[in-house]
C-alpha cells in the first residue's frame, strides 16, 4: 500500500509532525519510523525538561515565534492529556556589572518578544531564593518543567488513535524518490509514501544524503553534561536558576533545574562530542569523528572558538571548574553535591563557512522535507513546529529556512 506520509524519527518533532498531519488531514495514512526500540531515545529524552518562555531569541526569528506559541501549546497539551508539568518560573541572575548590563538587554528583548518579566533586586532575590546570590535578576514566571518523554509518548498515542502507525526498532536504511512516490527501506520491510518527512535529529545530514541530497551542512554533536544534586539538597532552589548568557557563546550556561520528578540537575555544559549517540564520557565513534573532521566548516569553527572549547573541555574533566560556574550564583554548592547524571547530546548543524545554524533549518525536494536543524527550544516548540511542517508539506511550498543567527541555545 502507499502511505500518504512517512515520517522518519520518533523524537518529539517527528511525533508532533505526524500528529499535525493527521489533524490537518483526518484519515490520512501515516507511519512514523523510529530506529530505536523506544521513542524519544535521543535529544528528546536527554534534555533539561524546560518549557521555555522565549526571552532569549532574536525578535522575528522562527525560534522566538515558535517558542512563544509552543510554551502555551505544550501546557495545553499536558492539561488535556493529564501529563504533569509545573510552572515554577525562572530567575536569570546577574552577578557583576557586565552581567547586569546584559540582563537589561535581555529584559528589553523579552519585552519585544511580548514576554512578561519582573525585575528583581538583590534583596528580593534572597527572599525568593535564599541560597542564590546576585546583584539583580529577571523573573520569568511562565517558564515551566515537564518530562518530554511523557509528552512524546502521548503524541504517539494520539497518532495511533487517529489511525496512524508508529514503528519502533525500524531504522531507515535507504530512500528512493520517484515521480509518484518515495520508497523507504528498513530491515524488515519497505514503505512507500506520497511524501516523506525526516526529523532525524543527530542523523539529519546522513538521512538527507540517503534521500539523494548532498547536505551543505554537517551535524556536530555537542555534549551537554549534567550533574545531579543528592536528595537531601532537593530544596536548594525552587525556581530554575540561570546565569546571564554571554552573547559571544552559543549556549545558555550551566543552570540549576528542578525537574518534574523532584530532583535538581546542574548543567548542561557544551563540549564537542566524539560520538553522536554515545552518552558515556568516554564514548568514541570513529565514523562520527571522521565525518566532522573532514568537513571544512569544522576547522573554521574550531579556530574561532578555540578558547571557549578548551575551557569547556577543561571544566568537563575537572569538576572544580564546572562547580565554579554554578557557585557564582549558588555559593553553597560543594563538590560533594555534584553526583553523576546522564548527558544529553545536541544535534547542531554547522555550515561550510564555520557558522553554527541558530534557527530551524529545512531542506526540501519534490517529495521529501528534511528537518536539518531543530535546536533548543525545539522540545518546547514542537507542537507549532509540527504544524508549520505539516502546512508546508500539505501546500507543497518549497522552502529552506535560515533565520537570524542571534540567539543563544541551551
Ligand atoms: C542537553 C540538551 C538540553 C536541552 N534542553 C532543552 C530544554 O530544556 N527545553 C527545550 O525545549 N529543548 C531542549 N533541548 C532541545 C530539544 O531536546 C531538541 O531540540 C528536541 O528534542 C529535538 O527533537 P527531534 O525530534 O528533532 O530530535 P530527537 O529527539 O533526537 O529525535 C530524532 C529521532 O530520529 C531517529 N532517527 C535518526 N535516524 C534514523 C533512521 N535512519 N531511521 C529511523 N529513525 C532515525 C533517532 O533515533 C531519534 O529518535 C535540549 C537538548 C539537549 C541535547
Amino acid at each position: 500500500m502507499t502511505y500518504d506520509f512517512v515520517v522518519i524519527g520518533g523524537g518529539i518533532v517527528g511525533l508532533s509532525t505526524a500528529l499535525s498531519l493527521l489533524r490537518a488531514q483526518p484519515g490520512a495514512k501515516v507511519a512514523v519510523l523510529e530506529k530505536e526500540a523506544e521513542l524519544a531515545a535521543h535529544q528528546t529524552g536527554h534534555n533539561s525538561g524546560v518549557i521555555h518562555a522565549g526571552i532569549y531569541y532574536a525578535p522575528g526569528s522562527l525560534k522566538a515565534t515558535l517558542c512563544r506559541a509552543g510554551e502555551k501549546a505544550t501546557k495545553d497539551f499536558c492539561d488535556s492529556h493529564g501529563i504533569a508539568y509545573s510552572t515554577i518560573g525562572k530567575l536569570v541572575v546577574a552577578t557583576d556589572d557586565v552581567e547586569v548590563a546584559r540582563l537589561h538587554h535581555l529584559r528589553d528583548r523579552a519585552g519585544v518578544n511580548g514576554i512578561d518579566v519582573e525585575e528583581v533586586d538583590g534583596a528580593r532575590l534572597r527572599e525568593l531564593e535564599p541560597n542564590v546570590t546576585g546583584r539583580e535578576a529577571l523573573l520569568v514566571r511562565s517558564t515551566g518543567v515537564v518530562d518530554y518523554r511523557a509528552v512524546t509518548r502521548a503524541m504517539a498515542d494520539d497518532v495511533r488513535a487517529a489511525g496512524g502507525e508508529v514503528h519502533t526498532a525500524t531504522p531507515v536504511t535507504a530512500i528512493r524518490e520517484g515521480a509518484d512516490a518515495v520508497e523507504v527501506d528498513t530491515p524488515g520491510r519497505g514503505f512507500r509514501a506520497r511524501r516523506l518527512i525526516a526529523c532525524a535529529g543527530l542523523q539529519a545530514d546522513r538521512v538527507l544524503r540517503l534521500g539523494g541530497v548532498e547536505p551543505d551542512f554537517r551535524i556536530i554533536p555537542f555534549r551537554g553534561e549534567y550533574y545531579e544534586l543528592p536528595p537531601e539538597r532537593a530544596g536548594l532552589v525552587t525556581h530554575l536558576i540561570y546565569p546571564v548568557p554571554d552573547p559571544e557563546l552559543p549556549f545558555l550556561g550551566v543552570h540549576l533545574s528542578p525537574t518534574i520528578d523532584g530532583r535538581i540537575t546542574v548543567g548542561p555544559n557544551a563540549v564537542l562530542g566524539l560520538a553522536r549517540e554515545g552518552y558515556p564520557k568516554a564514548a568514541v565513534n570513529l565514523r562520527d569523528v571522521a565525518d566532522y573532521a573532514r568537513f571544512p566548516g569544522m576547522w573554521k569553527f574550531a579556530r574561532a572558538n578555540l578558547r571557549t572549547g578548551v575551557v569547556e573541555a577543561f571544566n568537563s574533566v575537572v569538576k572544580a571548574g564546572y562547580l565554579a560556574q554554578a557557585r557564582k550564583y549558588c555559593p553553597d554548592l560543594t563538590a560533594a553535591d555534584l553526583r553523576p547524571h546522564v548527558a544529553g547530546i545536541r544535534a547542531q548543524a554547522l555550515l561550510r563557512d564555520g557558522s553554527v545554524v541558530e534557527d530551524f533549518l529545512l531542506r526540501q525536494t519534490a517529495r521529501q522535507l528534511h528537518v536539518a536543524n531543530a535546536p533548543s527550544p525545539a522540545a518546547t516548540s514542537s507542537l507549532p513546529i509540527g504544524q508549520m511542517i505539516a502546512a508546508r508539506v500539505l501546500d507543497g511550498r518549497g522552502q529552506t529556512t535560515d533565520a537570524p543567527n542571534a540567539s543563544p541555545r541551551t
